[in-house]
C-alpha cells in the first residue's frame, strides 16, 4: 500500500508556514513563539489540484478513516469534495490533513471553516459527525483535531476591544519582545501578521501587550 499523499503536503504546509512567517519579518519571539499556520501557507500549499490528489488517496489510513464518515464513499467521490474544501473549508483541510484524517471531510461538509470558531466543541460533540459515534478508535485522533485547531484559526484583531477573551485561542503575533518590567506588570511588544489586524486608532504608533500583576486587579 502506497503512503499516504497528506503526509508530503503536511510537510509543505510546515515549511511553507516558516517561509512565510520569515517574509512577513518574523525574526524572534522572546516570550510567544508564533504556533499558527498563516492563512496565506494555506492557500499556496493546499491548491484544488493538492487537495483534490489529498481525497483520492487509497492508503490504509484514508479507507480506516473514511469508514467513520456519515457517507460512504470510494475516492473518486471524496475528491469531488475538492470545491467544498477549497471555496469553504480549507482551514479545516489543512487542519485535518495535519492531524491526518483528511479522509473525514465529507463530515464536516454543513459546517466547513466554521466548526473551528465553535467554542463548545468537544471530543463528544465532534463524534456526533461521525458515522460511528460509540467507536473510541479514533479518540485519540479527535484529541488531537481539539488540541491543535486554533493554530488554523487565530484571533482576528478587526476592533480595539475584546469583551471575552478565550486564552486557548491562539494569537497572530510575531516578534514578541519584552518591552518592561514593573510593579504594574510585564509590558510585550509585537506585531500582527499581515490580514490578521485591521487596528486603526488615530495616532496610533505600536500595540504593547501586558501582563498585569495580579494583586493590581484584586
Ligand atoms: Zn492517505
Amino acid at each position: 500500500m502506497p503512503d499516504c499523499r497528506a503526509s508530503a503536503l503536511k510537510a509543505q504546509l510546515k515549511k511553507t508556514r516558516e517561509e512565510k512567517l520569515k517574509e512577513a519579518g518574523h525574526d524572534r519571539s522572546d516570550v510567544y513563539e508564533p504556533t499558527f499556520f498563516p492563512h496565506d501557507a494555506i492557500n499556496i500549499v493546499l491548491c484544488w489540484n493538492n487537495v483534490n490528489s489529498i481525497l483520492a488517496c487509497q492508503c490504509n489510513r484514508c479507507v480506516r478513516v473514511a469508514a467513520f464518515a456519515p457517507r460512504q464513499m470510494g475516492s473518486k467521490e471524496r475528491a469531488q469534495y475538492a470545491s467544498f474544501v477549497t471555496k469553504d473549508a480549507l482551514r479545516l483541510f489543512a487542519l485535518l490533513v495535519y492531524v491526518e484524517l483528511s479522509a473525514l471531510i465529507s463530515a464536516f461538509e454543513p459546517k466547513g471553516d466554521r466548526i473551528l470558531d465553535d467554542e463548545d466543541l468537544n471530543k463528544e460533540s465532534l463524534k456526533l459527525y461521525l458515522a460511528n459515534n460509540n467507536s473510541t478508535e479514533l479518540d485519540n485522533d479527535l484529541e488531537a483535531f481539539l488540541n491543535h485547531r486554533h493554530k488554523f484559526f487565530p484571533v482576528l484583531f478587526h476592533s480595539n476591544w475584546y469583551e471575552k477573551w478565550d486564552s486557548r485561542k491562539v494569537l497572530p503575533f510575531i516578534n514578541t519582545r519584552f518591552v518592561g518590567d514593573g510593579s504594574y506588570g510585564t509590558v510585550y511588544s509585537f506585531e500582527i501578521y499581515p490580514g490578521y489586524g485591521n487596528l486603526s486608532c488615530p495616532g496610533l504608533v505600536g500595540i504593547h501587550i501586558s501582563r498585569v500583576t495580579r494583586s493590581l486587579l484584586n
